[in-house]
């Protein structure tokens, strides 16, 4: 691969190409047909650039893979199966400039540059269904949003850390020309970025048709959720409460509902359409007509599959101290893998394969757990209880827990019995300053898990420990003398 085609100018012609051409460039499908920078003039053109937008996020090395599992393989409630696995170089962390996925770099700004091309057209577009108009530009802001914020959370330290003072991410708001060499933006600035693009987003979605249910796409009960969680990692406790409140008021009166205890094991299997969306409040759909493959979370997590990543002792340690939760239903014992856990979060959909489940990305179970942690922290325990305990409760129907015994620790240890396998454990375990801690407990029914050998600074750090941020490829490094590379790479 030409080097030059790491930077980030070149990255929309690129794209053009691959899509004109139908090669294979990074494992794009042909079917990804994000459009040219002339073709979005109707209605029509900007509905088929979306859905470009979402074929991209559907590669096995965007959001149905490792965007999502980095977050998983990087913390403590999960490990690689062995030093060979594909998740293990994020798991050991091992990755220099040079043998970093670049795929951590080019996704979202493929994407981002992809939001751009819409958002540098659409208010050109002449059309009398304005609803419809602001509901795709509220996406394509919302969706840049979250690319944004990803990007951010990979290469630039956590916020808190010191005010968003070191280096995020270039921030990309146009379509580029291909000499342009765009400088990093402080993390401080990449949050004001990406909280104004979810801000506007979800202004223009609010209307009947941007804050209903639209198969596989982001509506506004979901980027208020998105939202929420970022006002958590910036430090915005109020409003991470307002927004969180705001997010379960939008999403349930549309007919979202938080899955019950009945329904918790069978719900990730669940092929969720308008009359019955559950809390899955923002899926990547993958069909069999249209697989990510087995790179993608449904073949990498499953024990019949690439048994790839699996729980760790210390996480089910804490999840099966309570035999009755709920939550053991989706990380059962492996009949396949002796005395190991995997996750059964991708499900596959009907009579799809594994490699086929659809991706939750934002579900209603994170909402009520941020507006828990944003109550606790403005000082209302009692509200945050009541937040808090719809997933207890719902977790086991004979466990709550009262105002008086809500700590932050309380709350951040349900969110990872909640949404172990989903891709946050790591971010939320350093966010606000705390740390991975990789040990093994003697479980006699996974005796067989043990963390692989790895040197003391893995088994435990904090946002001190200068690999908890990726390298910037170094493709990108050499094509752009304005891009800094992290300390310590
Ligand atoms: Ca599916």
């Amino acid at each position: 691969m030409n080097k030059t085609i790491y930077r980030l100018s070149a990255i929309a012609a690129a794209l053009l190409i691959a899509c004109s051409c139908g090669n294979d460039w990074l494992d794009l499908e042909s079917s990804t047909a994000i459009s040219t920078d002339s073709s979005v003039k109707v209605l029509q053109d900007c509905k088929a650039s979306l859905n470009g937008i979402y074929s991209t996020m559907q590669n096995a090395y965007a959001y149905s893979g490792r965007l999502v599992y980095y977050g998983d393989a990087a913390g403590d409630d999960m490990q690689s199966y062995k030093a060979t696995s594909r998740t293990a170089d994020v798991y050991l962390f091992g990755y220099t400039q040079n043998t970093v996925k670049e795929s951590y770099w080019l996704y979202p700004y493929s994407l981002i540059s992809a939001c751009n091309t819409v958002l540098e057209q659409i208010d050109n577009i002449e059309t009398s269904e304005t609803e419809f108009l602001n509901y795709y530009k509220g996406q394509a802001l919302a969706l840049r949003g979250m690319f944004l914020f990803d990007l951010t959370k990979l290469f630039g330290y956590p916020y808190k850390k010191d005010n968003g003072a070191s280096l995020g991410v270039p921030i990309v708001t146009e379509v580029l020309d291909r000499n342009a060499k765009p400088s990093r933006n402080t993390v401080a600035e990449c949050y004001t970025q990406i909280i104004k693009d979810l801000t506007d987003g979800i202004a223009l979605m609010n209307t009947k048709t941007g804050n209903s249910f639209h198969k596989g796409w982001i509506n506004r009960p979901a980027a208020l959720s998105l939202l929420s969680r970022v006002y958590l990692y910036h430090g915005d406790d109020a409003k991470a409460l307002s927004t969180a409140q705001e997010a379960i008021s939008a999403a349930e009166s549309k007919g979202y509902a938080l899955w019950t205890n009945a329904e918790y094991n069978n719900a990730w299997a669940v092929d969720v359409d308008a009359s019955a969306p559950g809390e899955t409040l923002f899926e990547i759909v993958n069909l069999t007509d249209d697989s990510p493959g087995k790179e993608a979370l449904g073949y990498l997590y499953n024990d019949y599959g690439y048994y790839d990543i699996l729980c760790t002792s210390s996480f089910y340690s804490l999840l099966s101290s309570d035999p009755d939760d709920v939550r053991l239903s989706v990380a059962p014992i492996s009949p396949k893998r002796t005395k190991r856990v995997f996750i059964k979060k991708y499900a596959p959909q009907g009579s799809e394969t594994i490699s086929d489940a659809n991706i939750r990305l934002l579900r209603l179970s994170e909402t009520y757990l941020n507006a828990a942690e944003a109550a606790m922290k403005t000082g209302d325990n009692t509200l945050a209880a009541e937040y808090l305990n719809a997933i207890v409760s719902r977790a086991n129907p004979a466990n709550s827990v009262s105002a008086d015994e809500i700590t932050l620790d309380r709350i951040m240890t349900e969110r990872r019995k909640e949404l172990v396998g989903e891709g946050h454990r790591f971010f939320d375990a350093l966010r606000d300053g705390g740390y991975v801690e990789r040990y093994d407990v003697s479980i006699k029914a996974i005796s067989s898990t043990k963390h692989l050998v790895m040197s003391d600074e893995k088994k435990k750090f904090n946002w001190d420990y200068d690999h908890c941020v990726l390298p910037v490829p170094v493709g990108e490094i050499d094509a752009n003398p304005n891009i800094k590379q992290n300390p310590g790479y």
